[in-house]
């Protein structure tokens, strides 16, 4: 049997963060960002869906889809983002499906599934127990803009444009508080760990959600 993980989080929060602490304790990561973007590489089914779709404005010299491009168009329009959601769901679904395979076939025991919009996209049932990385508010609006050296206010509208971080940590069966320093993360990670690597009991399947 395999254990699949489920590691989310909201922006900014630290999920990155914790997800490189796993690979580099070894345990494999399948980083759904990176399936979504190799599914919109140039001449995939995914490719091909969308270029139909959005048209050949949205692509760079070299053939490749222009992410920023594509990013704006969706940003402003709803319709236009759930038509791409709609249109690329099944190949990112598939293809985090085949990475989980391959490690399965590997002979992985625990892996993590890395999922920013796990609720979202229906995909906690599938993995247990389910971590997410929390930040206290004023910190998640901090790190934000300095990471993306945005404003105040951008940042905020940016937070609030997705499900309340606070919200998933009530369906969590496991919270890293990363709103501390980088150690303290790194502590709350090894119990995580420990947790994570030994069989759960029967009573912690079942009554842990
Ligand atoms: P996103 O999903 O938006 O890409 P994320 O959840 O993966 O974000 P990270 O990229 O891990 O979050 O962290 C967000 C920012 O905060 C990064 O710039 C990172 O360097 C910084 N950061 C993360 N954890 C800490 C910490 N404990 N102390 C200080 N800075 C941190």
């Amino acid at each position: 049997a395999m254990r699949i993980v489920g590691l989310t989080g909201g922006i900014a929060s630290g999920k990155t963060t914790v997800s490189n602490l796993f690979k580099s304790h070894g345990v494999p990561v399948v980083d759904a960002d990176l399936v979504a973007r190799d599914v919109v590489r140039k001449g995939t089914g995914g490719w091909k869906k969308v270029v139909a779709a959005f048209g050949d404005d949205i692509l760079l010299e070299n053939g490749e889809i222009d992410r920023a491009c594509l990013g704006q168009i969706v940003f402003s329009d709803a319709t236009k983002r759930q038509l791409l959601n709609r249109l690329l769901a099944p190949y990112i679904s598939f293809g985090i499906f085949w990475e989980v395979v391959k490690l399965w076939i590997r002979g992985s025991k625990v892996i993590i599934l890395d999922v920013p919009l796990l609720f979202e996209a229906k995909m906690d049932q599938w993995t247990a127990p389910i971590i997410v990385v929390w930040v206290d508010p004023e910190t998640q609006v901090t790190r934000l803009m300095a990471r993306d050296d945005i404003s105040q206010e951008q940042a905020k509208n940016k937070i609030h444009a997705q499900t309340a971080l606070d919200w998933k940590k009530t369906k969590a069966h496991m919270v890293i508080d990363n709103s501390g320093t980088l150690e303290e993360t790194k502590l709350q990670f090894q119990e995580v760990l420990n947790q994570i690597s030994r069989p759960l009991t029967w009573k912690e399947l079942a009554f842990s959600r």
